[in-house]
């Protein structure tokens, strides 16, 4: 792509439209603003200048100058985001939408809420909390912002039950490429008019559009949560219970599978205990409802057809202490693992094929002699596979020899496995620009070349977010 060259009449243009305080231009202190939590520091871009502005207004003028003179922008969230998505690798603009922090209302009577794009998960939840809302999704991060959260179609463990941010978000605030400002949507529970621009723009990426305000649907809060602890001797033998789970009268919150190693490192990371050391898999199921005694029973119906399916045992967490260790010991495994690992991936397969799938993936990681541990969500197929540089054992790290060849081919199999077992690249975490390649290899030239027209319908001059998705 052939983009202008940021000059310091662009400088002064930004600088008037937001401040000279919310621009930043030296290299110093753009380091965070090169990369996102995707852990390889080869994608690294420094842009040409950060701006960070705090209206819509300030968005739509700088969209329109970008556009007018033919600058890249990357929108920048939480940077969170783990395939690049807001790393600007053609240089020109970082938008950074942490400015735009209002949580305009939380509106009780329609139950929905109306944030601004920076707005962080934890700050949007505390909000909704204090009002007596509740909104089921939770992303494992909670510094994702709203923005970032909707164009990446966010997930989390507890989609089994509830579905991902696409079902809760009724309307968009949107910035064009070229600065006009629209409203997809609103706050509407319905809506059969048209092709839906509000869908196209959830899962976007930041490559149609810039998102600066949604309206998000809200729940009351579940009166009571029981979390349970299921081992199985064999991971196969766990995932297989899931089907008899999801067809029986009692939906979960989140249904995951673990396996005893990936604990391992997790338990000596936090220092915490599972509550069990039995079995080598496990199956970690939520249960929410609206009386401690409507759980009970839940969790005793849930409990025997895992025993019936062949459970070890089933420990169940009913206090928020003994949840709380469960939980943390599962949402921080990407924390404990982080420090030798070289990506997380995100496959998602059919949910009837999880089991044969990760078994899979452990035979390809024996026969390539690099470490990927593997878990996820086990109700909704989407699979976490870590590619590590160091293995877990006994206590400590020891590096796989020869782990900078094997990286690139446990990538590539891992993906053709997804592919074999009817799967896509990505369930959650999105394309970006390090999962680019391998969208080509799950997606037919008919959607290929039908996306390709979309962006060019949204984005003609190709400014917003160039290089990314596809
Ligand atoms: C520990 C950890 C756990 C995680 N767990 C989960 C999980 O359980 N489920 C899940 O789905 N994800 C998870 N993620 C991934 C990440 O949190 C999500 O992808 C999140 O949606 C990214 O939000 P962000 O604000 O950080 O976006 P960023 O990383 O800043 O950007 C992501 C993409 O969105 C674009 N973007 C950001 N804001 C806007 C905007 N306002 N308008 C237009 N485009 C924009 C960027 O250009 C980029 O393409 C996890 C990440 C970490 C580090």
């Amino acid at each position: 792509m052939n983009y202008a060259t940021l000059t310091p009449a662009h400088i002064e243009k930004l600088t008037a439209i937001v401040g000279a305080g919310n621009i930043i231009t030296e290299k110093e202190k753009m380091i965070d603003y090169s990369h996102d939590e995707f852990s390889q520091a080869e994608i690294a871009h420094f842009p040409d200048i950060v701006v960070k502005p705090h209206t819509t207004e300030e968005v739509s003028r700088i969209m329109k100058l970008a556009s007018e003179q033919n600058l890249p922008v990357t929108p920048r969230g939480g940077a969170t985001g783990l395939c690049g998505g807001c790393v600007p690798i053609y240089g020109g603009i970082v938008l950074s939408l942490e400015g735009l922090k209002k949580i305009v209302e939380i509106d009780t009577e329609n139950v929905m809420a109306v944030a601004e794009a920076g707005v962080t998960l934890q700050e949007l939840y505390q909000a909704i909390e204090a009002k007596g809302l509740y909104l089921p999704p939770h992303p494992g991060d909670e510094n994702a912002t709203v923005g970032g959260l909707v164009v990446c179609n966010a997930g989390g463990a507890r989609a089994v039950k509830y579905g991902v941010i696409r079902n809760f978000v009724r309307g968009l605030e949107v910035v064009m490429p070229d600065g006009q400002v629209t409203m997809l949507g609103g706050k509407l529970i319905k809506s059969s008019s048209g092709y839906s621009l509000l869908h196209l723009m959830i899962g976007s990426e930041g490559t149609l559009g810039v998102v600066t305000k949604a309206i998000i649907n809200l729940y009351p809060p579940p009166q009571a949560i029981y979390t349970l602890v299921v081992p199985f001797n064999s991971l196969g033998e766990a995932i297989k219970t899931v089907p008899a789970i999801i067809q029986g009268t009692i939906m979960p919150m989140a249904v995951e599978f673990l396996e005893r190693e990936t604990i391992a490192v997790t338990e000596d990371f936090l220092n915490r205990t599972w509550p069990t050391k039995d079995g080598s898999a496990y199956l970690m199921i939520i249960l929410d409802g609206s009386s401690e005694d409507e759980l009970m029973q839940q969790a005793e119906a849930i409990g025997q057809l895992c025993l019936d399916k062949g459970a070890l045992d089933v420990f169940v967490a009913d206090d928020k202490t003994k949840q709380h260790n469960i939980l943390e010991i599962r949402s921080q495994t990407y924390e404990a693992m982080r420090g030798n690992m070289l990506e997380i991936l995100d496959v998602t397969v059919p949910r009837a094929s999880i089991a044969d799938f990760v078994a899979a993936v452990h035979k390809a990681s024996e026969e390539m002699g690099i470490w990927l541990p593997t878990y996820g969500h086990a109700a909704d197929g989407n699979v976490h596979t870590h590619i590590m540089r160091a293995r877990f054992d006994k206590g400590k790290w020891t590096e796989t020899p020869g782990w900078q060849e094997k990286y690139e081919k446990a990538r590539d199999r891992v993906h053709e496995l997804g592919k074999e077992f009817g799967g896509i690249v990505s369930g959650e975490h999105g394309i970006g620009m390090v999962k680019k390649e391998y969208l080509t290899h799950f997606l037919d030239q008919v959607q290929l070349s039908l996306m390709r027209g979309i962006k060019q319908v949204f984005d003609p001059k190709g400014i917003c977010n160039p290089g990314k998705v596809i």
